[in-house]
């Protein structure tokens, strides 16, 4: 509304200076200069980003009791944020107050929330920004944005009445990395001095409010050591993906606002979603009840978590239809898969679908007996036997190979130099940097090439079975590790089926 009205003023000053007489051009000139440099689209942004660098709120509302697992990762921060509630004790001990706390860990485990809940444990504003807001093409427009986030963080604080407050940075690695690896221009390394300076200048004890820095990173290598040294980021506190416990107490938190019907299992959910991060886990119960209301029912059921596990691990099911040779083709490749995985690793095949979603045309889930963090030569080799069985299934049973295993080879040669590089190969110990590229080729061949026979061996003996799977496969496009056992005759009593039905 203003607009208009300023807009109607300066018309009719205009006006009126025309009608005097006065030659108006050079205003006109000006003006419109003024509209253009304001409309560059990099400035725009910067003045913006300027006047608001970081999102602000007041406390966080997020709790240590919002956070599934992550018991160690708590214990190690609430210690510290103790320490830093507590500046008086501090001071007479004489120990150097802590400044900053670096969070690190893969994506979706929890950081940004064990940020939030230090702030509400400690009763602190909470002020957050992402590395990447500090990078600007123009020298100094960094440093400048740092300064902004502490004093901003100063005003929040005072703002809520609060004496302390937290700024978390997420991806600090995007504005902490190593200095001087940055050609170009200097702007990098000008906006992690600053953070230096900010951080160094911080004083703990005499601030009317007090500063704590958290900081997240997936890539703890990339930062530069001077923000790692004691003084700085001198907590670093782990946050790993969740073990079964954790996914267990992840699923409970995500699933406490949603109806689940009887046959609902979390603690086999939480055993069959190794490597699931908790952001996958909250994914995994939001798209359960997605599914359990596109298909019209009232509770989420255990249908709908199997449904939801392959949409989270390899996405949504896509439209596109293989031709029926195709199909088949899948289905022999998939079964391959599953009835070696099953013979080397009785009761581990959870399903098996040969639904396109995502970028495969068919998929094997496995469910480990428990979380593995150690491996075996034994178990690596099963592994790249798993792998190599869907191309080995196409040869015997369609006497032919096809582009389909290409992505079987990439996990098969992985899990290959996982076993040279931990001394488990016949080249006994070998470093990665000087091992020749041509001797790594030939190990990582010949172990390949020797689990391929064996893989051939056992299959060979069930041409039958892959094609029973098949034929199973192609009426109803998926089917459960049990039908599969049952299928193929290979009645082992699967431990997880015997312990859900046994509960
Ligand atoms: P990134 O490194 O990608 O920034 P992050 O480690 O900071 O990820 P968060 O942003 O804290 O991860 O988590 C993303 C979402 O995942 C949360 O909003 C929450 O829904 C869920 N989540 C992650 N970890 C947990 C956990 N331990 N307990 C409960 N929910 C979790």
């Amino acid at each position: 509304m203003w607009k208009w009205a300023v807009g109607g003023v300066a018309a009719g000053t205009l006006l009126f200076l025309l009608a005097q007489g006065i030659d108006l051009l050079p205003v006109i000139l000006l003006v419109a200069l003024f509209a253009v440099v304001a409309n560059m689209p990099a400035l725009r942004g910067m003045t913006r980003r300027f006047a608001q660098p970081v999102k602000a709120g007041a406390g966080s509302g997020i709790s240590f009791q919002d956070i599934g697992g992550q018991a160690s990762a708590k214990k190690e921060l609430v210690e510290a944020l103790d320490f830093i509630q507590d500046p008086e004790a501090v001071q007479s001990l004489g120990i150097r107050p802590l400044k900053g706390i670096l969070l690190t860990g893969p994506p979706g485990t929890g950081k940004t929330l064990l940020a939030r809940a230090a702030a509400q444990y400690t009763g602190s504003a909470f002020i957050a920004a992402a590395g990447s807001e500090f990078i600007e093409m123009y020298a100094g427009v960094g440093a400048q944005r740092v300064r902004d986030l502490f004093s901003r963080a100063r005003d929040a604080a005072r703002d809520q009445g609060r004496n302390a407050a937290i700024i978390f940075i997420d991806e600090i690695e995007v504005l902490g990395g190593k200095r001087g690896q940055n050609h170009g221009h200097l702007e990098y390394d000008q906006t992690i001095n600053q953070l230096l300076v900010e951080m160094d200048g911080l004083k703990p004890v005499r601030d009317d409010i007090q500063i704590l820095v958290m900081a997240a990173t997936n890539r703890a290598d990339l930062l530069d050591e001077a923000l790692t040294r004691p003084g700085r980021f001198d907590r670093i506190v782990r946050v790993d993906l969740p073990d079964r416990e954790a996914r267990r107490e992840i699923l409970n938190l995500h699933t406490r606002n949603k109806p689940l019907a009887d046959d609902v299992d979390l603690d086999r959910i939480a055993r069959e979603t190794f490597g699931f991060s908790g952001a996958h886990l909250e994914s995994l119960a939001n798209e359960a009840a997605i599914g359990a209301l596109r298909s019209g029912t009232r509770m989420i059921g255990h249908a709908n978590f199997v449904e939801a596990v392959d949409k989270v691990i390899m996405g949504e099911k896509l439209d596109r239809r293989p031709t029926p040779e195709e199909m088949r083709r899948v289905a022999l490749h998939e079964a391959g898969h599953a009835l070696l995985a099953e013979v080397l690793r009785p009761g581990s095949v959870a399903s098996i679908t040969i639904t396109s979603r995502g970028g495969a045309l068919g998929y094997v889930r496995q469910a480990p007996d428990d979380d593995r963090y150690l491996h075996t030569t034994q178990e690596l080799e099963t592994d790249i036997a798993v792998a190599l069985a869907g191309m080995v299934s196409e040869e015997l049973t369609l006497g032919g190979r096809s582009t389909g295993a290409a992505q079987d080879f990439e996990q098969a040669f992985q899990r290959g130099r996982l076993l040279i590089f931990s001394g488990m190969s016949p080249l006994g110990v070998v470093s990665e940097q000087t091992l020749p590229e041509a001797d790594l080729h030939r190990a990582l061949t010949e172990i390949v090439h020797s689990v391929e026979e064996r893989v051939r061996g056992v299959l060979s003996a069930h041409v039958d079975g892959l094609h029973r799977v098949a034929d199973r496969l192609a009426e109803s496009e998926r089917m459960t590790g049990q039908d599969l056992r049952t299928l193929c005759g290979l009645s082992v009593v699967d431990a997880h089926e015997a312990e859900a039905t046994t509960a």
